[in-house]
């Protein structure tokens, strides 16, 4: 009986301290870090250690994922520094269908969501994410559900800036291109501008190195470490000059190809 009751009472120790946890990452994800510049231009801001990466092209403003915030506080963050507003936003491009990445985009109107065909029902809510750890952080967010309007599939480059807002103009070549990298989730992108690879949960920037995704939070490691070795030889021909990655922020100027080449060494 008494082993009952102490097993009863540390069932609910432990479900405050789930409950105090949730209540503190749900009022952290709204307080987003300083914003830093990556290179001329692009910028990143965090909260709850997911990033969100913005780039001015011309007077408009594309975003690499959306972070963890549903109300997009890291979002104007980046916005204010690159004295521009929501409207200013044409594109979001997603790395994964993970709310961690998503959930500021909920607040954003008439702008282009591009995300992987793959990861379409898990960004909706239709289907959980896969790893534990994801489901119940997942849960314990709540994420609200995102709608993504322009699916992608296959390796695409997508015009940006005022070309794609129908102007001609000096920034009219300015493109992403986008590489699958199915492995974290089955939608898995990756996307270079400007030199800068965004790479999502694809890998991780920690101690001054790049490594896999976090293996508790990764359903597919083995998928995951092909998709990064088949992104090293899609991009072969490309200038790799930063990786950003979504949890740990980016690699030192003009060392992407080189941290890229070490982790693909070690895999
Ligand atoms: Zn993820």
């Amino acid at each position: 009986m008494r082993a009952i009751k102490n097993l009863f009472v540390l069932v609910i120790i432990v479900a405050m301290l789930v409950a105090v946890g949730a209540v503190a990452l749900r009022v952290m994800r709204g307080k987003p870090s300083g914003v830093e510049e990556i290179k001329q231009g692009i910028v990143m801001a965090s909260s709850v250690s997911s990033y969100v990466y913005a780039a001015k092209v011309g007077n408009k403003v594309i975003l690499f994922d959306a972070g963890a915030d549903p109300d997009g506080k890291p979002i104007d963050a980046l916005l204010a520094w690159l004295h521009a507003t929501r409207g200013d936003i044409t594109d979001v491009f997603f790395s994964h269908g993970h709310g961690d990445h998503t959930a500021g985009a909920a607040g954003l109107r008439n702008i282009h969501i591009r995300l992987g065909a793959g990861d379409i029902a898990l960004a909706e809510k239709k289907v959980p994410p896969e790893a534990f750890a994801g489901k119940a952080f997942t849960t314990v967010m709540g994420f609200p559900a995102v709608t993504a309007g322009d699916p992608l599939t296959g390796a695409a480059s997508i015009e940006v800036g005022e070309a794609h807002a129908g102007k001609e103009g000096k920034d009219a070549k300015k493109v992403v291109k986008a590489f699958p990298i199915p492995g974290h989730t089955p939608g898995s992108y990756a996307f270079l501008y400007d030199g800068v690879l965004f790479v999502g949960d694809a890998m991780i920037f920690k101690q001054g190195r790049l490594d896999p995704a976090i293996k508790l939070f990764d359903a597919h490691p083995d998928e995951n470490k092909a998709a990064i070795r088949q992104l090293q030889k899609q991009i072969e021909n490309e200038e790799i000059d930063i990786i950003c990655t979504g949890h740990g922020g980016c690699t030192p100027k003009g060392l992407g190809r080189n941290q890229l080449t070490d982790l693909v060494a070690r895999l």
